[in-house]
C-alpha cells in the first residue's frame, strides 16, 4: 500500500482516464485522479498491485483495472503513464497490446516517467500519425510529493493537448507548467537532476566535514538552513544524512538512470558537465557499496 493524503481537489468535471503503472510513484497519483472523481482504469504489469489498488479506492467512485495497456486507454480522454525508462514506455505505449492502440482519435497521452527527450520525440511523432497526442511530463517531488498531490511536473508538447491535461493533473500536481515543443519536460528534468547532483555532493561533504570536526551537525543544519545554504535538499535531507538513514526516498539506481540520460543529452548538445560526471561515477561506487535502492543522500556514504 502506497496511502496518499487528503488534498483539496479544485472542482473539475468528471472525466475518462486511464493511469498505466502502478509503482511508488503511479499508485498515489492514481489515487489523487480517484478521489477527484475522475473514472480511472488502471493498469499494472503485475495485476496484484491493480487489484490492491481497486480494493484501496473503491469508494472513490467508477474505477477499475484492465489487462493491458490498450484495454485501459479504450475510451480514455486522458491516459497518464509513469513507468521505469524508455525501453518500458515503448513497451506500454506501441505493438499490439500497446496503449496508442487502444486510444480514440484526439485522446492525449501524459507520460510522466523520467525518460530521454529522444524517445518522447519519437512517441510524440507516433501518436500524432495515429491522431493522438503525446505529452512528456516527468515529475518531481519523489514519493511525499506524490502521495501529497504536490509534485513540480515539468511538461513538453503541443499547448492544445497540455490545456487538456493540466486541469485534471492538479489532482497531483502543486504544479504543472509547459515549457515548450515535445521533448521540453525531459530537458528540463535533467537540469533538475544536474541540480540535484551537485547539491546532494556539497551537502555530503558539508555534513562530512562537520562531523570530522566534531560539531553537533543537527544544529548547525538548524543554523545554516535559516541562512543562504538552505535548500530542499538540507530541509529534507540534512539530518537524515547525520543520522546515517538511507532507506527510503530517490533510489540511487533511479538516479543512475537519470544521469545517464543527462550525459548523453550533453553529448549531443556539447553542454559541459565536469562535477555531474564525477557524481555520476560516485553513484556507481554507492552501488558497489550494495547501495542501488538506497536514497540518494547515500553519497555521504563514499566520505565515511
Ligand atoms: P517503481 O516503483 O519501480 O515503479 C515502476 C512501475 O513501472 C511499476 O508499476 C512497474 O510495474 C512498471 N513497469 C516497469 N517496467 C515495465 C514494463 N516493461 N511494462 C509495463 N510496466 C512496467 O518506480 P517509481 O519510483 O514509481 O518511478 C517511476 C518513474 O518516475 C521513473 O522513471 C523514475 O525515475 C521517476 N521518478 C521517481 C521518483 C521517486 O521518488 N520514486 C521521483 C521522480 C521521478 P511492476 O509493478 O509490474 O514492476
Amino acid at each position: 500500500m502506497n496511502s496518499i493524503a487528503l488534498k483539496m481537489h479544485a472542482p473539475t468535471p468528471a472525466r475518462k482516464v486511464a493511469f498505466l503503472g502502478l509503482g511508488v510513484m503511479g499508485y498515489p497519483m492514481a489515487g489523487h485522479l480517484a478521489q477527484a472523481g475522475h473514472q480511472v482504469t488502471v493498469y499494472n504489469r503485475t495485476t496484484s498491485k491493480s487489484i490492491a489498488w481497486c480494493e484501496e479506492y473503491t469508494g472513490a467512485g467508477a474505477i477499475k483495472h484492465a489487462e493491458t495497456p490498450r484495454a485501459a486507454a479504450h475510451q480514455a480522454e486522458l491516459v497518464f503513464c509513469c513507468v521505469g525508462n524508455d525501453n518500458d514506455l515503448a513497451q506500454v505505449t506501441l505493438g499490439a497490446d500497446g496503449a496508442f492502440a487502444g486510444m480514440a482519435p484526439g485522446s492525449v497521452f501524459v507520460d510522466h516517467t523520467t525518460a530521454s527527450a529522444s524517445v518522447a520525440r519519437e512517441l510524440y511523432g507516433a501518436a500524432k500519425n495515429l491522431g493522438l497526442h503525446f505529452v512528456d511530463a516527468p515529475v518531481s517531488g519523489g514519493q511525499a510529493g506524490a502521495q501529497n498531490g504536490m509534485l513540480t511536473v515539468m511538461c513538453g508538447g503541443d499547448q492544445a493537448a497540455f490545456d487538456q491535461a493540466q486541469p485534471v493533473a492538479m489532482a497531483f500536481s502543486k504544479a504543472f507548467t509547459r515549457l515548450g515543443e515535445s521533448g521540453a519536460g525531459q530537458l528540463a528534468k535533467m537540469v533538475n537532476q544536474i541540480c540535484i547532483a551537485g547539491l546532494v555532493q556539497g551537502l555530503s561533504e558539508a555534513i562530512a566535514f562537520g562531523q570530522q570536526a566534531g560539531l553537533d551537525m543537527v544544529q548547525v543544519l538548524d543554523v545554516i538552513g535559516k541562512g543562504a545554504a538552505q535548500s530542499w535538499q538540507l530541509d529534507n535531507r540534512g539530518k537524515t544524512m547525520v543520522a546515517d538513514k538511507f532507506d527510503f526516498g530517490f533510489a540511487v539506481d533511479w538516479m543512475r538512470k537519470d544521469l545517464g540520460l543527462v550525459l548523453d543529452e550533453a553529448k549531443r548538445n556539447g553542454a559541459r558537465l565536469p562535477v555531474t560526471a564525477l557524481v555520476d561515477q560516485f553513484y556507481a561506487d554507492v552501488q558497489h557499496m550494495g547501495g542501488q535502492r538506497w536514497d540518494t543522500s547515500s553519497l555521504i556514504k563514499r566520505l565515511r
